[in-house]
């Protein structure tokens, strides 16, 4: 399958998940996770139409960078360690994956823009998911308000890998909650609208739910 066959599948399926849950296309972003693939493939994401490139490695985001520079809205997706931020973060629009007061000082001592973030939540008990816990999320987000180079524009999560669609689903509401709580605060740096949330094998549920960035890897380049 080319990559052109398998988006016009993937969009065909997030039309249907809009439908049924009363919402626009429009609203929501396909980000291709280009993070187990070369620049060839890279190009045909872009041929394909879609726009917007996820990595979540210095090492597979910067060859790439180089080569398509500017034709791309690219999401750094993996989590960041402190060290590696002044070689990407003004190569970078969307950062998906800010969990810690120690990253967000280093952003904003490098970054010479402001940086559109989505914080990363933990909305499972999966001991290896990164993230936020749920009842830290409202002091984090306040204490950002000092960081001029951080705009909060979004959460984020990933899901549980299961087969229980309802677990999925749970996760994904816990986020809308809580992204709502957070807008309802009208905080000047956190506009926070965004929700990153859905994958190659739970990308359905998460439009249903109100997602407006999905990260798909697999199911587009796999
Ligand atoms: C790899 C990755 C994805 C894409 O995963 P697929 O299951 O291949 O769609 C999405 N988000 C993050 C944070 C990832 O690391």
């Amino acid at each position: 399958m080319t990559v052109q066959e398998n988006y016009m599948r993937v969009k065909q399926n997030i039309e249907e998940a809009c439908k049924r849950s009363g919402r626009s296309i429009e609203d929501v972003t396909v980000v291709a996770v280009t993070k187990t693939v070369g620049i060839e493939k890279t190009r045909e994401v872009l041929a394909s139409g879609i726009e917007h490139l996820g990595e979540n490695r210095n090492e597979g985001f910067l060859p790439k960078y180089e080569v398509i520079g500017a034709d791309a809205v690219w999401h750094f997706i993996g989590s960041l360690q402190t060290r590696k931020v002044k070689d990407i973060i003004n190569q970078i629009h969307y950062l998906h994956s800010l969990d810690r007061i120690s990253l967000a000082q280093e952003i904003q001592k490098r970054a010479e823009h402001c940086i559109s973030c989505f914080v990363q939540v933990k909305t499972s008990n999966e001991e290896t998911k990164q993230g936020l816990e749920p009842n830290e999320l409202l002091p984090f987000i306040q204490e950002l308000a000092s960081f001029d180079h951080i705009h909060v524009v979004g959460l984020m999560t990933m899901a549980p890998h299961t087969s229980d669609e309802e677990e999925i689903r749970t996760c994904f509401q816990m986020l809308k909650k809580l992204q709502q709580d957070v807008q309802a605060l009208d905080m000047p740096h956190a506009p926070c609208r965004e929700l990153s949330m859905g994958m190659s094998n739970d990308y359905a549920i998460a439009v249903e739910e109100g997602a407006t960035y999905i990260r798909l890897g697999t199911i587009l380049v796999g």
